[in-house]
């Protein structure tokens, strides 16, 4: 607890102490994705959390449609059944390395696969990028053991995002994300985005079905016996909500199974019900090798990560005798923290119990509509995409040119947003010339109140915004 100072006698404890935080948080923590002159300037410091509601320092209230800013709190703030679950297993064990069995590690798995029909492995680590990780890690090991190295490629998608990490990042299809930080990885290969609005093919007569063969070119460019696995989004989350056009899904699957390439589908963001599915692949009636898993396993109340696999995939890394080092010799030392899956055993059962899969997908067409009905009055909403609790407005200069507004522009619409009390996300400083878009992930149990006050707010946010912006949109003088 910091004192207070003699020279502060009247100060209320508590306001000196936040006084004291914010001073040592400017000089002391690196935010992250905040440039310094920002950081200077002092970033909001969140203290308590309520369902969707948040509370900053200043005492300000705000409705949270970010799920903690990066699509993570599905059962929303302050679940006492997710701490309590943590707190009795800390007690009783809080870790051994995950070599070793234990009690929530088995019942989380258990409950988890009967979600997911033909997967039969779960294996623990503590990030998004880090499950990533462990599925790159199991294809180069296939690849060594039965494709004597050579089938070790692995493709990525343009404006998909699979991590921090070097080799997450080489596997990313955002430059500004990556520039800076090479050189990469090699024998990442990137395919061409899928989203229809920005369509590539003007000419195809079928849309995804020729993006879909986007893919299938790059195999037969690269020769299918090098390419072990496609890494791909469900539906791209901080590439500006890229819902998959008709008949992408199966077409990518068949193509993978005909050039045996692994299928890894990246549900980081997409798992544990943000789509208005379990899990995002379900909708499209396809069946990958392996799934990763992160944000909304725990929803935040602790760091657990998942790559979940097939028995097949499991049973190409077991050791023999002649091959004593070919089971999957990896380990993640938090991957052992017993209390994330507690968590993540809580968390699942209150998705279940409150019937949160369905709200997301029903609330989510609620707030598709909202956007929609926004989209008839604004010129410079050009799309509305999404699926479940997870949608996007792509904003553009004129709905025929659909020239992307400057990234000025949703900056200020969430500035905006926020001074009324509601944060949102935006495409932020990840793809040069399309970071124009905004996003919205409120947690699993918003209601229709809350989606209702998500798009008011939106729309006066948006009225100030675009009135500014035409006014100021003289030649010299423009946002
Ligand atoms: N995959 C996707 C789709 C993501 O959006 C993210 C994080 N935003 C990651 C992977 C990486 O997760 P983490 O930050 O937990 O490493």
């Amino acid at each position: 607890m910091i004192k207070l100072t003699e020279s502060t006698p009247t100060a209320q404890p508590e306001t000196c102490e936040l006084e004291d935080l914010k001073n040592q948080d400017q000089q002391h923590v690196w935010h992250h994705l905040t440039p310094g002159a920002a950081a200077a300037k002092g970033v909001p410091m969140f203290v308590r959390g309520e369902g969707l509601q948040l509370w900053d320092s200043d005492g300000n209230q705000y409705l949270d449609a970010s799920a903690g800013g990066v699509w993570v709190t599905n059962v929303g703030y302050g679940r006492r059944e997710i701490a309590d679950a943590m707190y009795q297993q800390l007690l009783e064990l809080n870790y051994f390395a995950g070599s070793m069995a234990s009690k929530p590690a088995t019942r989380f798995a258990t409950r988890l696969l009967e979600k997911m029909p033909g997967f039969s492995r779960v294996y623990y680590s503590s990030s998004g990028s880090e499950a990533n990780e462990k599925a790159f890690k199991m294809v180069r090991q296939i690849s060594q053991k039965h494709y004597q190295g050579k089938k070790h490629k692995i493709l990525y998608r343009d404006r998909d995002y699979h991590g921090t990490t070097i080799a997450t990042l080489s596997a990313s299809g955002q430059n500004e994300r990556r520039d800076h930080f090479g050189p990469f990885v090699p024998d990442f290969i990137a395919i061409p985005h899928c989203c229809e609005y920005r369509n590539q093919y003007p000419d195809a007569e079928h849309y995804g079905l020729r993006a879909a063969q986007a893919l299938e070119d790059v195999i037969l460019q690269e020769g299918p016996d090098t390419v072990g696995a496609v890494i791909l989004e469900p539906i791209t989350a901080g590439g500006g909500i890229i819902t998959p056009p008709e008949g992408y899904w199966q077409h990518v699957s068949d193509i993978c199974q005909r050039h045996n390439v692994l299928l890894i589908m990246d549900e980081v963001v997409c798992g544990l019900g943000r789509t208005g599915a379990w899990f995002g692949y379900q909708h499209f009636g396809i069946q990958p090798d392996i799934v990763t898993m992160a944000k909304g396993v725990a929803s935040g109340y602790a760091a657990i990560s998942c790559t979940v696999t097939s028995e097949h995939v499991y049973a190409l890394l077991q050791e023999s005798e002649e091959d004593t080092l070919g089971y999957f010799r990896d380990i993640s030392t938090f991957g052992g923290c017993l209390a994330g899956q507690a968590a993540a055993l809580a968390n699942l059962e209150i998705i279940e119990r409150e019937n949160l899969v369905d709200n997301s997908a029903r609330m989510g067409k609620r707030l598709l509509d909202g956007f929609r009905t926004l989209a008839e009055h604004y010129p410079m909403i050009g799309d509305v995409r999404g699926m479940g609790l997870f949608a996007g407005i792509e904003l553009v200069e004129d709905k025929v040119t659909k020239v992307p507004v400057h990234e000025r522009i949703p900056t200020a619409i969430a500035a905006e947003c926020k001074q009324r009390g509601l944060l949102i996300g935006r495409t932020n400083r990840s793809m040069s010339g399309y970071n124009n878009i905004l996003n919205f992930s409120p947690a699993l149990i918003a209601s229709e109140g809350d989606i209702d006050n998500i798009v008011r707010i939106l729309d006066d946010a948006m009225a100030k915004v675009f009135n500014q912006h035409a006014a100021w949109a003289s030649p010299n003088d423009k946002l």
